[in-house]
């Protein structure tokens, strides 16, 4: 399969007119290798739109046979999975709502036994890895490894966010990490919850190596009847796709190998000197929880950790650091000398 997959279309299938139409445009675009549509929406709100049912899977089937274009829509329970397999759907999605419930995701495992369909599964709305994982894993169990694509779609946060999902592209490391010979596609839309912010997160994807996106698409945007705020048009899909730049992977360039490789050894080297500091700094914050003890005086002072915090902010220009960076290996280092210092002043170590 070619590398970027690129898989569009609306959030929700409405009509059969958006719905072909949104289709045979996207397939216009020959940019795109897979064609979506939600027939069954799992919405926050139960005024909102929920999908038209087995109506969008007909529209669906009419737009592959136009198109040539293969299709996927989201399944979330064993019903759902049936419907997509009769229909004989080629790609299907388990929702961030479902990945979350092994109840239904065994379910859709149970009927997918023995099957050819393709499974994308996003990851849970919640940053939870191993509930991600333990989905893969039944699903992998019932149908395979080889066909099981993992779709990044951010994760809800408390709060005001730039993202409508936190995209929190350190925990997707790990995932691959788990299942490395997985494909991994990004899905800028839900993240952004936005128009504006598509391509940015999409260039992101693309240098951090993805296989693909998924991007929603809608021939009038503003009027969906889901999602209205980050879908765009198939044209703008053209422009934004035509924007990206897809580097390569690796290159095996002599001159360019040789500087990666003495790069990497000084930062090795560097880890190891960090590391080496780190642990002489925990030995001291144990001699501290010995003294504090002998004289019964608490872990935590306020104002030292001020200090400390403000010295080193006071450098952050020179040493050409953010204040957040700064602020956050602070508060790992913190963390960890109050547990040491816990485990000689409470545990007796
Ligand atoms: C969707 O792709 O339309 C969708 C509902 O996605 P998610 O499960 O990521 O919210
Ligand atoms: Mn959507």
């Amino acid at each position: 399969m070619k590398r970027p997959i690129i898989i569009s279309g609306p959030c929700s299938a409405e009509t059969e007119e958006q719905t072909i139409i949104t289709c045979t445009k996207l397939a216009e675009t020959q940019k795109v290798d897979i064609l979506r549509a939600g027939i069954w929406k799992p919405r926050t709100n139960p005024e909102s739109f929920e999908g038209v049912g087995e109506l969008g899977l007909m529209w669906l089937t009419t737009a592959k046979r136009i198109t040539g274009l293969p299709i996927a829509i989201e399944v979330a329970n064993a019903e759902h999975t049936h419907k997509a397999l009769e229909y004989g759907v080629d790609y299907i999605w388990i929702g961030a709502r479902t990945t979350v419930n092994p109840f239904y995701v065994k379910e859709i495992a149970n009927v997918l036994k023995g099957t050819k369909v393709k499974v994308l599964i996003k990851n849970p709305i919640n940053p939870d890895i191993s509930l991600w994982s333990g989905a893969i894993e039944r699903i992998a169990h019932a149908r395979g490894i080889e066909n099981i694509w993992l779709v990044h779609r951010g994760f809800s946060a408390y709060g005001y966010s730039e993202y409508r999902n936190t995209p929190l592209w350190y925990l997707i490391f790990d995932i691959r990490r788990q299942f490395p010979d997985m494909k991994i596609l990004c899905d800028p839309s839900h993240i952004c919850g936005n128009r504006e912010n598509l391509l940015n997160i999409s260039q992101i994807a693309a240098d951090l190596n993805y296989d693909g996106l998924m991007i929603e698409s809608h021939i009038c945007p503003t009027a969906a009847w889901s999602d209205a705020n980050q879908q765009i048009t198939p044209n703008e899909l053209k422009i934004l796709l035509d924007a990206l730049k897809w580097r390569d992977v690796n290159n095996d360039n002599s001159i360019f190998s040789y500087s990666l490789s003495k790069f990497r050894s000084e930062i090795d080297q560097i880890d190891s000197d960090m590391f080496e500091l780190l642990s002489r700094r925990m030995k001291l914050a144990e001699e501290i929880g010995r003294i504090k003890l002998q004289s019964n005086v608490s872990i935590f002072q306020g104002q030292r950790w001020i200090n400390v915090v403000e010295r080193i902010l006071s450098r952050a220009n020179r040493l050409n650091l953010s204040a957040t960076f700064i602020r956050d290996v602070l508060d790992a280092v913190h963390a960890e000398s109050i547990n040491r210092q816990n485990e000689i002043m409470n545990k007796k170590k």
